[in-house]
């Protein structure tokens, strides 16, 4: 599975749809500082779902879209798209190519497609479990990342090795299923409650 291409439209520093045509293997962005290289690896993680504004390096959502320049009006929205080659199928899903798109507007609300069919978050979420690629993923690498790592205290580093082992999709649907018991035992508590009232 590899990133084929990538269109970005308004977000941050991107006024313009952009669209950046990759190749299997290595790929080098290089460019002045503060020309926007680390913006891309920022559209690839909000497109994957990523929510933390600090990690996005935003103080608030807005500054997720084009703020405009002296010469550039801003953007009302942003959207990125994401296509991946799934020819090998590591994405649980029967596309050979699967396109993750997200859209963001001014009044905050929030739009997910998968391969162009509205979807919700945790859709993106789950099919990027264990694939390394999520946004809980260890792909993007970042400025910092690897002396994270490295300090990183026991228990943070444990969860970066379950990852890459792939039992993060069944940990996340194991609390699931806790989450939906405890609810029915819940109900059928009240139920109960009920049943006694009216006995
Ligand atoms: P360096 O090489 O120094 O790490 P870089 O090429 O990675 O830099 P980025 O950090 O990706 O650069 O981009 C920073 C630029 O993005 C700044 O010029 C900043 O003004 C611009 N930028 C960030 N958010 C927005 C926004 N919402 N609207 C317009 N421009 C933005």
């Amino acid at each position: 599975m590899y990133i084929k291409w990538l269109e970005i439209y308004g977000f941050k520093s991107f006024c313009e749809k952009t669209r950046i045509e990759l190749q299997k293997g290595i790929t080098a962005i290089v460019g002045p500082n503060g020309c926007g290289k680390s913006n891309i690896t920022d559209a690839i993680r909000w497109a994957l779902g990523e929510q933390s504004l600090k990690i996005l390096r935003a103080a608030k959502q807005e500054d997720l879209i084009f703020a405009g320049t002296e010469k550039r009006k801003s953007q009302g929205f942003a959207e990125v798209s994401i296509c991946f080659d799934n020819s090998n199928g590591i994405l649980p899903i029967d596309y050979q190519e699967v396109v993750i798109t997200r859209r963001l507007f001014r009044s905050g609300e929030s739009e997910f497609f998968i391969n162009k069919t509205p979807c919700r978050l945790k859709d993106v979420y789950e099919l990027f479990l264990d694939s390394g690629l999520g946004k809980d993923g260890y792909s993007v690498i970042s400025q910092g990342k690897v002396d994270e790592i490295i300090n990183a205290r026991p228990v943070e580093r444990y969860r970066i090795f379950e990852e890459a082992c792939g039992i993060t999709k069944y940990k996340y649907r194991k609390e699931e299923t806790e989450r939906k018991l405890k609810t029915t035992e819940e109900n059928i508590q009240r139920l109960q409650d009920v049943m006694f009232e009216l006995s």
